[in-house]
């Protein structure tokens, strides 16, 4: 039935969406009125009231994650999709946005409740244990920024970063970044090691940490080689868990230079990911791929071989209202 699931789920994408428990300080903002303007009203839809005036709006998505449901709720949506990686597949999860509203909760999720990352890496290297008498698994990762339409190798320092990465695609229609740090592991804790050396690294290019995880895209990716034992039939697979930039609109004053610039690429990279996956869904001929450097780098994780998860992470506030409303907006249109 699992294995259904998974065949069902080919070229299309599911959009899942999260919404996030009302933090202390919003509690406290909202003097002790704890109503949120965003009511999930069953597991596949919820309501959104705009105003008093403007009254509510209904949004249906494959699955709806109430405040209250935790870290592995969300896991068990994806998992099938993350072992299906072990089958050759090439999947990508995705963390949608903006600032604020849980995606780094939702992929990282604190060292106490953890979240999709450390999960799908502990499915992966477990199911690929457990088939080990048939298959003989390879293991390998990479973490990426995309940043100004820049990439970056997170696996670098900042003095040992090359800055002209690009994105070309093999013979083999493969998506692959040449001179990218891609590191043999083999077990959970050293991709997590790797991901240490990632963050650490992503600092050292940024002042502010949280500005700038806000305006780039995190792409951790794992690459899998399976060879059968007997036969020794070889497919590949790649799993990538993306934390996307914030995707708050950029307010109509006050940005110029450097900050108007990174808006600008990361409404052009956040749109054309819209433009692709509404591409898809609708099943149109021509794929716009190369409208920004994140959808030309997920070629061969978006499409009708691949299998696709967004989350669309909101927040509960009052004051978020408009955001939210622009998120469910992007995420029902992917549908
Ligand atoms: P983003 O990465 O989208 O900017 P964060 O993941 O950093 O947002 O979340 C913002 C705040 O909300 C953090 O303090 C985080 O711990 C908290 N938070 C987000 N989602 C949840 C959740 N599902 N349960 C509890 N706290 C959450
Ligand atoms: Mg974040």
């Amino acid at each position: 039935k699992l294995h259904n699931q998974v065949l069902e789920l080919k070229g299309s994408i599911r959009v899942l969406c999260r919404v996030r428990p009302m933090l202390e300080k919003e509690k406290v903002a909202a003097g002790g009125n704890t109503e949120s303007p965003v009511k999930v009203t069953s597991e596949e839809a919820l309501r959104l009231t705009l105003s008093e005036s403007k009254g509510g709006k209904d949004f249906e998505f494959d699955r709806v994650f109430a405040p209250t449901d935790g870290q592995d709720k969300v896991f068990d949506e994806v998992s099938a999709l993350v072992v299906s990686v072990l089958d050759g597949f090439n999947v990508c999860i995705m963390a949608y946005g903006q600032t604020g509203s849980g995606k780094t909760f939702t992929m990282e999720g604190p060292e106490s409740d953890p979240g999709v990352n450390s999960r799908a890496l502990r499915e992966l290297f477990s199911v690929a244990k457990e088939r080990s008498d048939n298959f003989t698994y390879s293991f390998k990762a990479s973490i990426l920024e995309i940043y100004n339409e820049q990439i970056f190798d997170l696996l670098l320092s900042g003095k040992e970063q090359d800055d002209k990465l690009d994105i070309k695609q093999g013979s083999d229609g493969c998506m692959h970044v040449p001179g990218l740090k891609v590191e043999s592991v083999s077990s959970t804790v050293e991709v997590e090691a790797l991901i240490g050396r990632g963050k650490s690294n992503r600092s050292t290019f940024a002042t502010n940490m949280n500005e700038h995880s806000s305006r780039s895209h995190l792409v951790l990716s794992v690459y899998i080689t399976a060879v059968a034992k007997a036969g020794g039939t070889t497919f590949k697979g790649k799993l990538h868990l993306i934390d996307l930039a914030g995707s708050e609109r950029l307010s109509k004053t006050g940005a110029q230079g450097d900050r108007l610039k990174e808006a600008q690429n990361i409404n052009k990279s956040l749109s054309a990911l819209g433009d692709v996956i509404q591409a898809l869904q609708q099943r149109e001929k021509h794929i716009p791929y190369r409208n920004s450097k994140l959808t030309r780098l997920l070629e061969d994780s978006l499409g009708s071989s691949s299998k696709c998860v967004m989350v669309v992470n909101v927040s509960p506030a009052t004051e978020n209202v408009p955001e939210t409303k622009c998120s469910l907006e992007f995420a029902s249109r992917a549908r």
